[in-house]
């Protein structure tokens, strides 16, 4: 039995049962023995009471911090008070020891620096089961909200031979010789004898081939991981994520704003029905404000303002940030945790921004220079979604791909979807790890994920 089903069901009192996992404490003396045995299915642990005796002595030293062991016995009410059940040990097998001298998770206190250092065994902590169960939740639901919503689970390819931003930094996908690559003429690499016929890249966004699925299904949504070849070191960026990214024909900017407050309104209001134990724990642990920091998301109509608005509002503030404001320039994540944290108190959807710092996809407006892209301000982190209308009219596209040189002969797919049978559609994607790191409330983005990808840091 999993332990999450043993401790809800009261009724077993009595009954004989069994279960299998990983010692977190062993206490007692040499007579009786207190095992506290966690088996991943919740934060919580069932003690297993030993009577030494009853086993051979060597048997009893392995079962220490960290060994695999199966407690067979009858459930009991505790006479403890931190639990209300316990099993009265009967059978024991022990799995797999792990040496008290050389088994890195001894009890608590270890730093979340050091833990990224023995990612393999980090599962083990308490923490770490509560963050996983809560992203497999968070994807759960993802999916459940979409397909509640009639969206349908598109695949994009994680190998692609486009580029969705047009610039951003990508990871190059080759089984071409790197020491000694075929050249052209002018000393350049062949690539038309690579393996695709062509450069190809690990894909940016699945937003592009999202479009042409939503010209045809209406309404879509990817789910995958996506890869960035950008040096930054931060704690609120990876090298590998995944991502999030609905599209839908016929929605409006107003419609596409609509999706993305209802949509993480959803996740987070899923999270604390369903994840409430491990909230609990991360609060406690972690954070004294996060389960309040998440209710105020469901409390409170997002605050929509333009971005020239935004940029008024940071101007008046007379804050001293530390990169300055004007009109043209993006915004930082100082300027966007000062607009929800401080100035409007309430999760924020910038519109409107100059269309020299968007994408060449966003859908231009009547005024020449601001483009119909949208970013989802929370507290904490930032911007958590960008999206936009697309562009969906052929030649005013085209011109934009000619003003800012982009590949056009590699976009003509693209394009065409716009020759034939086009329509008003919209978009946003949403980092899964920002996401999750809200949720959680950890303070960086390599503890949301089992594995992470960074810069110099491919471990495991
Ligand atoms: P930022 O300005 O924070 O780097 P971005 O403008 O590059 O983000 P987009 O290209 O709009 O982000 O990507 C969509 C979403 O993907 C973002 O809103 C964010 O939630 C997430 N995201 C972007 N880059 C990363 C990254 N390197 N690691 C994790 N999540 C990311
Ligand atoms: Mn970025």
């Amino acid at each position: 039995m999993r332990i999450k089903e043993l401790l809800k069901s009261n009724a077993a009192i009595g009954t004989k049962v069994e279960v299998k996992g990983w010692v977190r404490t062993k206490r007692g003396n040499k007579n009786i023995n207190f095992v506290a045995l966690n088996d991943g299915s919740t934060i919580h642990t069932i003690q297993a009471v030993i009577d030494a005796s009853a086993f051979p002595e060597d048997l009893m030293k392995q079962v220490t911090t960290g060994a695999c062991i199966a407690v067979k016995g009858i459930l009991v009410q505790s006479p403890g008070k931190e639990q209300s059940i316990e099993i009265q040990a009967e059978g024991l097998v022990v799995y797999g020891s792990a040496n008290p001298d050389t088994y890195p998770l001894q009890k608590k206190g270890h730093s979340l620096e050091f833990l990224r250092e023995i990612a393999h065994l980090r599962p083990r902590t308490n923490t770490f089961g509560a963050v996983l169960r809560i992203r497999h939740a968070l994807a759960f639901a993802i999916h459940k909200y979409f397909n509640d919503n009639g969206f349908f689970y598109l695949h994009t390819p994680i190998i692609t031979g486009s580029d969705a931003e047009g610039a951003g930094e990508m990871f190059r996908v080759t089984t071409l010789d790197a020491k000694n690559p075929p050249l052209l003429g002018d000393g350049s690499v062949n690539f038309s004898e690579d393996f695709f016929g062509k450069q190809t890249n690990l894909t940016v966004s699945g937003q592009l081939e999202g479009e042409l699925g939503a010209l045809a299904l209406s309404r879509i949504y990817t789910f995958g991981p996506t890869f960035r070849a950008e040096n930054s070191n931060t704690p609120r960026h990876l090298a590998e994520f995944w991502m999030i990214e609905p599209e839908m024909a016929f929605y409006e900017i107003k419609d596409n704003m609509d999706l993305a407050e209802d949509f993480l309104k959803y996740l987070i209001r899923y999270a604390l029905d369903n994840c409430r134990d491990d909230l609990e724990f991360l609060r406690k642990m972690y954070d004294e404000e996060l389960i309040a920091r998440l209710s105020f998301i469901l409390e409170n109509r997002f605050e929509r303002i333009t971005y020239t608005k935004a940029v008024e509002d940071l101007e008046k503030s007379g804050e001293n940030f530390e990169f300055p404001v004007k009109w043209g320039v993006d915004l930082q994540t100082e300027h966007e945790r000062y607009l929800v944290e401080k100035f409007y108190a309430k999760p924020v959807i910038v519109t409107d921004y100059p269309k020299a710092i968007k994408a060449f996809y966003m859908k231009q407006n009547e005024d020449g220079r601001t483009v119909r892209g949208m970013d989802v301000l929370f507290p904490k982190i930032g911007e958590i979604i960008g999206g936009s209308q697309r562009e969906e009219d052929y030649e005013k596209l085209k011109m934009r791909i000619r003003e800012l040189q982009l590949p056009e002969k590699d976009l003509w797919w693209y394009l065409e979807t716009r020759l034939f049978g086009t329509a008003p559609h919209s978009g946003f994607g949403l980092g899964f790890e920002r996401l999750v790191l809200f949720v959680t409330g950890m303070g960086n983005i390599r503890d949301v994920i089992p594995f992470p990808r960074a810069p110099k840091n491919a471990e495991f």
